[in-house]
C-alpha cells in the first residue's frame, strides 16, 4: 500500500504522484519523443544523480535506437539551491553532430539547465531538446524551455522517485511534497 505520508529527519511529506501516475505519464512522453525522433539516433544524455530512475523507466519505453550518457552536477544543499553549479563528471562521448536529448528530474529555478545547455552547445551537437519529469515554473529564475514537460508543479520541495533531501529518499517509487 502507498504510504500516505513519510518522514526524513524532521521534515514531514506528503504523497503528491503516486507510481502508477509517475508511470502513465512516462508512458505518453515515451510516446511524444518517440514522434519527434523517427529517423534519427538519439544520444540520450541524463542528469544524475536525481533523473536515474525516471531515465531507466523512460528508456524501456523508448522503442527507438539510443545511446545512453550521463552527466553529474550538484548545486543544492538542504531544500535550497546554492545558485552555484557544479559539473562533477562530464559525459565521455563526442556528442558533435547528434541529436541529443538531455533528461533531467526536475527544472526549478532553470540555473541547472541553462548551464547544462551552455556545456552541450559547446561541443555543437546536432540538436538539444530537454525532458523533465517535473517543472516548476514560479521557481524559474532565467528563461528556460522543457520540450518534453513530465509534470508542472507548484512551489514546494519534493522527494522521492530518484528526487533527494540531503542523500536520503531517492528510493521511493512515489513523489512526495513537504507539507508546510
Ligand atoms: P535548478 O537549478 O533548476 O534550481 O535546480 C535543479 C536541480 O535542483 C534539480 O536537478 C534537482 O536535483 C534539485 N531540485 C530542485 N528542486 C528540487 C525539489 O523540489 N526537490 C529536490 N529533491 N531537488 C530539487
Amino acid at each position: 500500500m502507498t504510504k500516505q505520508e513519510i518522514s526524513i529527519g524532521e521534515r514531514v511529506f506528503r504523497i503528491y504522484l503516486d507510481e502508477s501516475q509517475i508511470q502513465a505519464r512516462i508512458r505518453e512522453l515515451a510516446a511524444e519523443i518517440q514522434e519527434q525522433y523517427t529517423n534519427t539516433e538519439l544520444v540520450i544524455v541524463s542528469v544524475l544523480n536525481g533523473a536515474f530512475m525516471f531515465t531507466a523507466d523512460l528508456l524501456r519505453k523508448l522503442d527507438i535506437p539510443c545511446n545512453l550518457n550521463f552527466i553529474r552536477v550538484s548545486s543544492y544543499s538542504g531544500t535550497e539551491t546554492t545558485g552555484q553549479v557544479k559539473t562533477v563528471m562530464g559525459i565521455g562521448d563526442n556528442i558533435a553532430g547528434k541529436h541529443v536529448l538531455l533528461i533531467e528530474d526536475i527544472v526549478d529555478t532553470g540555473i541547472t539547465l541553462k548551464e547544462l545547455l551552455r556545456q552541450l552547445e559547446a561541443e555543437q551537437p546536432a540538436s538539444i531538446r530537454v525532458c523533465a519529469l517535473l517543472v516548476k515554473p514560479e521557481k524559474h529564475q532565467v528563461p528556460v524551455h522543457v520540450h518534453f514537460p513530465g509534470f508542472v508543479i507548484p512551489d514546494a520541495f519534493v522527494v522521492g522517485y530518484g528526487l533527494d533531501l540531503d542523500g536520503q529518499g531517492r528510493n521511493l517509487p512515489h513523489i512526495y511534497q513537504l507539507k508546510s
